[in-house]
């Protein structure tokens, strides 16, 4: 709306109430291909033509309409600030520009442009305003569409950038675990205003487990689900419900999700891995306080990207893990290897040296192993080395590292624990090994015992050839003292 100091100076024959008196000027005013007003000074319509009745009324009849037949048709929304251009213009005498959306006959609200001078009598006195009224809808809807398409790409660019920012660190991520607060980082930005959640397969693969979550959604607050809760994973591809009347609605879906959700598996290379599950929010495309609310076909479609992007990067992540993993574990107890063990004792010893802290170092040997092998079978060996490195990671606290340091042997490196924490773990792992039932192929395989060494950084030595030859030599001789009992080194 603006408005322009420009008062129209009227002589005496250009006044448009004496005009309007001429009958012949009446009938062009009447049928003039604009709408076309006219006000007395007191802000009354004393005129309104042939075009804007039609649009008001619907009739081409040429009685006058009713003087308060705008303001009735005005959009409620519109109603205060266009009340205010008008009486100010009354006020000032100025021109004046306004648009506002107005009831036409068929009950469509379209919108006006209006356009109004302020003219004089005689005397040069303010005399009403003249005015003109288009109806601008399509240009406006034309321009609110452009605006929109820009907004939308625009957004579609900021969701690509993030989520190519999201890509180049799952890149690097090392492990699975280490993805979980990125994902969820960058969720957030890219489904803003949407509440989600990424369900990854379990390692036995039986289960979905939430990895990361964002928004407020309740109806998507289940922890953990099962494959068959969910029709995107059963299908193996992207389901869409529409709002609380669709009957299809998946399991993990707590209660009424009211304006739908989308369930995108995350699948690469033909492996399914988890699930991208996100609100819809509702279906109209707008553009409310600057944010802008894409369709809900885009919004689907960007989900659907993201839980590709997902997939090929954590198919990639899983790979580079496993390899890793066989690098440094063994394959049969899934404990660090030798050579792990070896790299990061070195390394936790000279932590340990650098921040003056103890370093526990415990050294674990089955008893009469060769015998039981021979009693009861090699792959039931096997059974009591696998459950006893069970037993061992059960009892793993935050920082320790379990190693398999050869045959029978294992090897428990504590950073932080003192020679009397260490020899405490030793025992309660020698009196769980004692007491654990071992069960292979239905029978009972009990009796399995282990003697165990203890060594410590600094008392016993500063190296880790050191500490591993000190606890051997503890273990050695709880060996020679009848076995399944911890020697502390001296
Ligand atoms: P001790 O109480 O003195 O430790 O007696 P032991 O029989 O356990 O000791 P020894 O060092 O003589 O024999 C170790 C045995 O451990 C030899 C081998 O058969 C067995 N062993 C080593 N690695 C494995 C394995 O991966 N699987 C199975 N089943 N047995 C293994
Ligand atoms: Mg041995
Ligand atoms: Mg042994």
């Amino acid at each position: 709306m603006n408005k322009n100091k420009t008062p129209v100076s009227v002589d005496d024959s250009l006044n448009p109430l004496a005009i309007l008196e001429s009958t012949d000027f009446r009938i062009v005013a009447e049928d003039a291909p604009v709408m076309l007003w006219l006000t007395n000074a007191e802000g009354k319509v004393v005129f309104t033509n042939l075009k804007w009745k039609k649009f008001i009324s619907g009739s081409s009849d040429h009685a006058p309409l009713a003087s308060d037949a705008w303001v009735k048709a005005l959009h409620p929304d519109d109603f205060d600030p266009c009340m205010k251009t008008f009486s100010d213009a009354f006020v000032d005498h100025t021109s004046f520009q306004m648009e506002y959306r107005l009831r036409r006959a068929d009950g469509q609200y379209r919108y006006v442009l209006d356009t109004g001078e302020p003219y004089l009598n005689k005397d040069g006195k303010f005399a009403g305003f003249i005015g003109s009224s288009s109806d601008v809808t399509d240009r406006k809807n034309h321009e609110d569409q452009l605006r929109l398409s820009q907004l939308e790409l625009t957004q579609h660019n900021k969701e690509m950038q993030f989520i190519n920012e999201l890509n180049s660190y799952l890149q690097v991520c090392l492990s699975l675990d280490e993805t979980h607060p990125i994902i969820e980082h960058y969720a957030k930005k890219i489904f803003a205003d949407y509440s989600g959640v990424l369900y990854l397969f379990d390692e036995a693969h039986s289960m979905v487990e939430t990895a990361a979550r964002w928004g407020d959604d309740q109806s998507l607050s289940q922890p953990t689900i099962s494959p068959d809760d969910c029709w995107g994973l059963r299908q193996g591809k992207v389901h869409v419900v529409d709002g609380a009347d669709d009957v299809i609605v998946c399991n993990h879906i707590h209660g009424q999700c009211k304006d739908g959700y989308v369930c995108a598996p995350v699948i690469a290379q033909g492996e399914m891995i988890g699930v991208l599950t996100v609100t819809l929010g509702s279906s109209n495309v707008s553009n409310e306080n600057g944010k802008l609310r894409t369709s809900k076909e885009s919004r689907t479609r960007l989900i659907a990207m993201a839980a590709d992007n997902l997939a090929m990067a954590l198919v990639s992540l899983k790979l580079r893990e496993a390899l890793r993993n066989r690098s440094v574990r063994d394959p049969l107890t899934k404990l660090f290897n030798r050579r792990y063990l070896e790299e990061t004792l070195a390394r936790e010893l000279s932590n340990g040296k650098r921040s003056d802290q103890h370093l526990g170092f415990i050294m674990i040997d089955i008893d009469h192993f060769k015998q039981y092998n021979d009693t009861h079978g090699h792959d039931a060996g096997d059974f009591v080395l696998v459950e006893i490195a069970e037993l061992l990671r059960s009892k793993l606290r935050s920082g320790d590292i379990a190693c398999r340091f050869g045959g029978e042997e294992l090897v428990l490196v504590m950073p932080g624990a003192s020679k009397e924490i260490a020899a405490m773990r030793a025992e309660s792992m020698r009196a769980a090994i004692e007491q654990h039932e071992f069960v292979y192929q239905g029978k009972n395989l009990n009796g399995v015992t282990a003697s165990l060494g203890v060594s410590e950084y600094p008392h016993d030595a500063d190296t880790s050839v050191g500490l591993m030859k000190a606890a051997d030599t503890a273990l050695y001789r709880a060996k020679a003292a009848g076995r399944n009992q911890v020697m502390l080194a001296e």
